[in-house]
């Protein structure tokens, strides 16, 4: 049974995830927002349910897009502004 820390009570609740932390942070160390129904108190504790899960495993195929996207745009840009040589004259012939 899970418990409070402020107050041991075991009122304690499933809390919304809200912001960047808690939807994309929290998830990759199994852990999620709690909400004490006694003194309100708001904490994260240990979870590994399926939703947990599933997001945890959305988290980690955002972050492999993302990377992999950035690696394209990092690599486009590259060649992009990689300095154009001019092509060697070919030894032996004249301009
Ligand atoms: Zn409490």
């Amino acid at each position: 049974m899970r418990r409070c820390p402020m107050c041991n009570s075991s009122r304690v609740t499933n809390s919304h995830r809200k912001g960047f932390w808690e939807n994309f942070v929290l998830p990759l160390m199994a852990r999620r927002p709690f909400g004490c129904r006694e003194c309100h108190h708001r904490f994260y504790g240990f979870s590994f349910g399926s939703r947990t899960r599933k997001r945890m495993g959305l988290v980690l195929l955002v972050l492999l897009l993302t990377m992999s996207a950035a690696w394209g745009l990092w690599h486009m840009i590259d060649t992009m502004t990689a300095p154009q040589r001019p092509p060697e004259a070919a030894p032996g012939t004249r301009p």
